[in-house]
């Protein structure tokens, strides 16, 4: 059973049907199969952008697998799924980590890393891989927030600007090759002579405007208030680059971190779950990479619809009497007018 945590006697945050724990692709699309059945809800994620590995590994590759695209972008891809939920009043709360989950009459509580707070009748979730922390560089750390990222969720931010990407995997090429048409400069400083991105992109790469450093260390930022400079070493060579921005593209960390301690059954660090995606615990499901069951492929498009199966299970223990299967969305779709005349049961 999972304890109950002390921040259960803050004020609720939110009151929802369903609360969605992580925004990967799986999780969006469970907020948006929540509205889709007239229920109300939350998605709550660690990283301060939406799309959880898709945003934060490989915004600008190509995925050529989802069902009903060809060809999408990441970031596309991830813009789709919350376009698509845009017509119900789906909330985002982005930069928290969910460090508890307790029972309570008629449902779950969460509980934030900020001390927040939000009560739902259903859980989903869709935690992926686990919380993503990032492998920083010791010299760049007192400039997160201020020239230093580990992510480029807008590209177009960087306009103008004189930026260093470190790194040397597909990431770190990837975000190197969409800056140079809009930076002012772009390096990208990798420590080995090769790069293990693939073949096709490090050809780009060396055809693109992009300055190519290899075999140098990135040893110290300098700036005021923000950074300013970034010096680098080459064999005895230390040079000095002008650089307002620089894009620490060495990987993430990832870990279950606390969704382990929720009492849910696991097996090798994946949630065990049922054929409605239910765990163990009534009411609680997991759907995309963090679940497990015999033969599951971790692919988006197999995520969504252990969303679609998850959410229509909660809509019926949520509203007994409801059926399982959803009116086809091509017969009748409810939008955000419809949605507001059906009672909420978190409301009820
Ligand atoms: C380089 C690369 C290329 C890929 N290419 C493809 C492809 O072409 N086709 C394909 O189908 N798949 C591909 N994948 C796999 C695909 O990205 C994953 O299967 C998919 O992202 C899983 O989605 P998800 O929503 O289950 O989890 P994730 O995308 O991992 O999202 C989980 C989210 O949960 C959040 N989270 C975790 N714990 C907490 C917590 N306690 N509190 C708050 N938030 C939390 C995380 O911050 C994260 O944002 C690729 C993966 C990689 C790394």
């Amino acid at each position: 059973m999972p304890a109950v945590v002390s921040a259960v006697d803050r004020p609720a945050e939110a009151a929802v049907d369903v609360a969605v724990v992580g925004a990967g692709p799986a999780g969006l699309y469970a907020a948006y199969y929540a509205g889709f059945r007239g229920l109300s809800a939350v998605v709550v994620d660690a990283l301060d952008e939406p799309g959880g590995q898709v945003s934060a590994l490989y915004p600008e590759k190509l995925l050529y697998d989802v069902a009903g695209h060809p060809a999408v972008k990441g970031r596309q891809l991830i813009d789709n799924l919350l376009e698509q939920a845009a017509p119900f009043d789906t909330r985002y709360l982005l930069g928290r980590t969910v460090v508890g989950l307790a029972r309570r009459t008629g449902g779950w509580t969460l509980s934030t890393d900020d001390g927040g707070r939000v009560d739902a009748g259903a859980v989903v979730i869709a935690a992926g891989l686990g919380r993503f922390v990032p492998r920083r560089l010791p010299c760049s750390v007192p400039y997160e927030g201020r020239g230093v990222a580990y992510h480029v969720p807008r590209p177009e931010a960087h306009a103008g600007r004189d930026v260093v990407v470190v790194g040397g995997g597909d990431s770190a090429v990837d975000w190197a090759l969409a800056l140079a048409p809009l930076a002012r400069s772009t390096t990208l400083v990798h420590r080995r002579s090769t790069f293990r991105a693939h073949e096709y992109s490090v050809r780009q790469l060396y055809a693109s405007a992009v300055r190519v450093v290899t075999d140098a260390e990135v040893v110290a930022c300098h700036g005021a208030q923000r950074l300013e400079q970034v010096e680098f070493r080459r064999g005895e060579e230390v040079f000095t680059l002008p650089s307002q921005a620089l894009v620490a593209a060495l990987g993430f960390t990832s870990g279950l971190g606390p969704v382990a301690e929720w009492g849910i059954d696991l097996e090798h660090r994946r949630i065990r779950v049922d054929r409605s995606m239910c765990t163990n615990l009534p009411g609680v499901h997991a759907v995309g990479d963090v679940c497990t069951y015999p033969g599951r492929v971790p692919l988006i498009t197999v995520g969504f619809g252990e969303a679609g199966t998850a959410v229509n299970h909660a809509a019926v223990t949520l509203r007994p009497g409801e059926r399982l299967a959803p009116e086809h969305s091509s017969d009748t779709f409810p939008g955000a007018g419809d949605r507001a005349a059906v009672p909420s049961a978190s409301a009820a």
